[in-house]
């Protein structure tokens, strides 16, 4: 269990989230049931939401083949097992 967003002891290990909309960990403001609600800093390493996981890049519809497989017409690089996405960086050829 992480200490509360803003709360001294999160600052401490790290947290990036408000300090005074959080009211130091208190809590932006509380739910009618009376759970704490905080402001989170999508940045922050303790409470921040993971980074998303790129997908793996989709190929591209190739007009010689007409499939949507990666081959040589739409940016796939030779594998070991065929045509596979190029590495980071490219989006397919144009
Ligand atoms: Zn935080
Ligand atoms: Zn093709």
């Amino acid at each position: 269990m992480s200490p509360n967003p803003g709360s001294d002891e999160a600052l401490a290990a790290g947290c990036r989230c408000p300090v005074l909309d959080n009211a130091h960990g208190r809590g932006a403001y509380r739910e009618p049931d009376g759970t704490p609600q905080f402001w989170i800093n999508s940045d922050c390493p303790l409470h921040g939401a993971a980074s998303p996981v790129e997908p793996p890049p989709a190929p591209g519809w190739c007009v010689v083949h007409g499939h949507y497989k990666w081959c040589e017409h739409n940016g796939g690089v030779m594998g070991p097992t065929g045509y596979e996405a190029p590495a980071d960086g490219r989006k397919g050829a144009t």
